[in-house]
């Protein structure tokens, strides 16, 4: 029996095979990640290729294949794109980077509401309004904290002093206060942003302003954090910084 499906998605990830043909990841609320096939869809004449696009918000339905894993697209609406993107070569650079990160942190079958709703206002603020350094720490908070990471900002992981956080350690994923840690890399300002970034409703994620100081510590501290939890580096992020 196969087994058809109606979902929406954005995708992630297209990777192109054979002849004519890609193979997409598509992030959905309800299904977690798919990985489908969209036969002939390099063509140009292809009805599948509007909404096949990376990046692309669209409506799909998709037939499972032989293979159990990988789905066949039967068609494609697109709903919303990033094609402009394309133009803002940092913003581009960001975009592959937070879907690449997007991918690494979902999976099949997993509820993903949330990480797909991150994304979808991210690169939508991106083409808004352009590239920015903040976007890049904003997304890697949240997005530890929406996949269960966060550690509590709000009270020293050692003594329970909810004054005085000085540090954050990344390697134990806790926040210290000033008796309990020597070393200090945690401004009040830096600790109001994570708060915000890691607690307000997503839609308001960008609405806030920093200084200079602040976001560097914040985008240090961010990478430092997500990479640590990762365990590696991802190509797409070599690439945005080499920009
Ligand atoms: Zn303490």
């Amino acid at each position: 029996m196969t087994t058809e499906i109606t979902t929406t998605g954005m995708i992630i990830k297209e990777t192109k095979v054979g002849e004519g043909n890609k193979i997409f990841t598509i992030l959905t609320a309800e299904h977690g990640k798919i990985q489908a096939s969209g036969a002939g869809v390099r063509s140009y004449k292809s009805k599948l290729s509007a909404g096949c696009s990376l990046f692309c918000y669209s409506n799909f339905i998709l037939k499972q294949g032989k293979s159990k894993t990988i789905y066949n697209i039967v068609s494609a609406e697109k709903q919303m794109d990033f094609y402009d993107l394309r133009y803002d070569l940092h913003g581009l650079a960001l975009t592959n980077y937070l879907c690449d990160l997007a991918n690494y942190y979902t999976d099949s079958n997993m509820e993903c509401k949330e990480i797909l709703r991150l994304i979808l206002n991210t690169v939508y603020y991106i083409k808004k309004e352009g590239y920015n350094p903040k976007i890049k720490p904003v997304f890697e908070f949240r997005l530890l904290t929406e996949s269960g990471f966060s550690p509590d900002f709000y009270s020293c992981s050692n003594c329970g002093n909810d004054k005085s956080l000085v540090h954050f350690s990344v390697e134990n994923s806790a926040v210290l206060c000033k008796n309990c840690s020597k070393a200090e890399n945690l401004s009040q300002g830096t600790l109001d942003a994570i708060r915000y970034i890691t607690s307000t409703e997503q839609k308001n994620i960008f609405n806030f302003e920093i200084s200079d100081d602040v976001l560097t510590q914040l985008t240090n501290l961010a990478e430092e954090y997500l990479l640590h939890n990762l365990g590696k580096v991802p190509k797409s992020l070599i690439y945005l910084k080499s920009l």
